[in-house]
C-alpha cells in the first residue's frame, strides 16, 4: 500500500489537490515530474473554470482525468492556495534542458494568472494596467491621438457625407451590411474561403470540422468553442449586422486560421497543458492576438478583395462595386482599436462614466451603438488588451520574423504558426 496515500487518510481535511497527487502514483518519494505539475494545472484550470466558466475557455483533455473537481469543485480560495503552492514548486525546478524551463516558465505564469483572476472573483479591483499585467503580462501603450486622428481623416474621406463620422462611418457601412437572411449564406462561404486559404500552408489532422452556429443575446460578436477532437463550434451573434468584410474577418479569426486552427495544432501537441486554455492569461493574450490578424495573414489585399466582391457579395445579393473602398474602410478602423482600451482602461479606473465612454468610442473609435461594448468591458474588462495591445504587439513580432522584401509575404505563413503558438 502507498503510504502517501495512508497519511493523506489521517487527515481530517485533507486538500483535494493532494488527494490527486497520491493517485499519481505510490512508491518512494521524489519530486513531481513536470507532467505531473502539469496535469494538477490542468486540474486547477478546471476547477476555476467550474466555480466562473468565463475563466475557462476550453479543456479538450480526457474527461475522467477531472471527472471529480467537476463534480465537487473546491472553493475558489482553495484553488488559489493550491495554485500558488504548485507555482512555488514548478518555480523552485532546475530543470537542464531549456525547453523544459520554458515550460516550467509558462506553466508559473499561467498559475498566477489563476491567482489574479480568482482576487477578482473575491472583490480584489485592481487598477487596469494592473489588472491587465496580472492576467496577461502586459499593459495597453500610450494612445498616439494624433496617428489616430489622420485615420479618421482617412474614413472621412472614403466614407464622404457630413454630421458625425461615426453616423457617416455606420452609413458607408450599411451599404455593405449582410441581410439577415443571407448571413449563414456568407458565412459558410466565408469559412470556407478561410479555410482553404489555410489548409494550403498549413497541415491539419484528418477529419477536422468547424461548424456554424448561430445564437442571440451574447455580449460578443462571435466565439469559437473546442470541443477537442480537432472540432469548433463557431457561435455567430445573429442579433449583431456584419459588413461583408467583418464576416470575412470573424470567418478567419474565429476558425481558419485563427482560433480552431491554433487550438486544433496546441492540443494536438505533447504536454497535458495543451488541453486546456484559460480565458484570462498570457496562452489566451496569444491565441486572441494571433486571432486578430488571421484575415491578414490568409490573404494578401488584393486577394481579400477578390473574395469579397467575387464570393461573398453575389451571395449577400449586394453590389459589389466599392469593395475596394469597404475593405480599406474596415481596415482603417481596425486600425482605431487602440481606443479601445485607452477608453476601458478610463472606464474601468472610474474616471468615465457609461455614457461618456460610450460617446468616446463612439467619436474616437467609431463604435456605433458603443453601449454593447461597454456592457462586453463590464463582463470581460481588461480582456480588451487581447485584441487591441495584444494584436499591435503579435502584428510587430510577425513583421519582425518575415522581414522585408519580396519573400515577406511567403514567410508570412510559417511565421504566424511559429509565433502563435509559442508558449
Ligand atoms: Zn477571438
Amino acid at each position: 500500500m502507498c503510504r502517501f496515500r495512508e497519511r493523506a487518510r489521517s487527515f481530517s481535511r485533507v486538500s483535494w489537490f493532494l488527494l490527486a497527487l497520491a493517485t499519481i502514483g505510490c512508491g518512494p518519494a521524489r519530486p513531481p515530474s513536470l507532467d505531473e505539475d502539469a496535469r494538477q494545472y490542468v486540474r486547477l484550470a478546471v476547477a476555476l473554470g467550474e466555480r466562473d466558466p468565463d475563466s475557462l475557455d476550453f479543456y479538450a483533455g480526457p474527461a475522467d482525468a477531472v471527472a471529480d473537481i467537476r463534480r465537487s469543485p473546491p472553493p475558489l480560495a482553495a484553488i488559489k492556495r493550491e495554485a500558488e503552492a504548485l507555482s512555488a514548486r514548478i518555480g523552485a525546478r532546475d530543470d537542464a534542458h531549456p525547453a523544459e524551463r520554458e515550460r516550467a516558465a509558462a506553466l508559473v505564469r499561467d498559475l498566477a494568472a489563476i491567482a489574479a483572476r480568482i482576487d477578482l472573483l473575491i472583490g480584489v479591483r485592481l487598477g487596469y494596467d494592473q489588472e491587465s499585467l496580472a492576467f496577461f503580462g502586459i499593459a495597453p501603450e500610450p494612445i498616439d491621438d494624433r496617428g489616430l486622428e489622420a485615420i479618421r481623416s482617412r474614413i472621412a474621406v472614403l466614407a464622404g457625407g457630413s454630421g458625425r463620422l461615426v453616423d457617416r462611418y455606420a452609413a458607408f457601412a450599411s451599404r455593405f451590411t449582410i441581410p439577415p437572411d443571407r448571413l449563414e449564406a456568407v458565412m459558410t462561404a466565408a469559412l470556407d474561403a478561410c479555410r482553404r486559404a489555410t489548409v494550403a500552408q498549413i497541415a491539419l489532422p484528418p477529419g477536422e470540422r468547424a461548424t456554424l452556429e448561430f445564437v442571440h443575446d451574447r455580449p460578443w460578436s462571435a466565439f469559437s468553442r473546442y470541443l477537442g477532437g480537432a472540432h469548433s463550434v463557431i457561435q455567430v451573434n445573429a442579433d449583431f449586422r456584419f459588413t461583408i468584410d467583418q464576416a470575412l474577418q470573424i470567418a478567419c479569426h474565429e476558425g481558419y486560421p485563427g482560433h480552431h486552427t491554433r487550438n486544433t495544432l496546441r492540443t494536438a501537441a505533447s504536454g497535458a497543458e495543451r488541453s486546456v486554455q484559460l480565458t484570462f492569461s498570457p496562452e489566451s493574450l496569444l491565441s486572441e492576438a494571433s486571432a486578430m490578424l488571421a484575415a491578414d495573414v490568409a490573404f494578401s489585399s488584393d486577394e481579400r478583395i477578390g473574395v469579397e466582391r467575387d464570393r461573398l457579395f453575389p451571395l449577400a445579393n449586394l453590389a459589389a462595386a466599392d469593395a475596394a473602398s469597404h475593405v480599406e474602410v474596415e481596415r482603417l478602423a481596425g486600425e482605431l482599436q487602440p481606443v479601445q482600451a485607452d477608453v476601458a482602461r478610463r472606464y474601468l479606473d472610474g474616471q468615465l462614466e457609461f455614457a461618456r465612454a460610450a460617446a468616446e468610442l463612439e467619436a474616437r473609435a467609431l463604435v456605433p451603438h458603443a453601449e454593447a461594448q461597454i456592457k462586453y468591458i463590464n463582463e470581460f474588462r481588461s480582456y480588451v488588451t487581447t485584441y487591441t495591445t495584444g494584436r499591435a504587439t503579435f502584428a510587430a513580432r510577425l513583421r519582425a520574423c518575415e522581414g522585408t522584401g519580396p519573400a515577406a509575404r511567403a514567410r508570412r505563413w510559417r511565421c504566424f504558426q511559429h509565433e502563435s503558438l509559442m508558449p
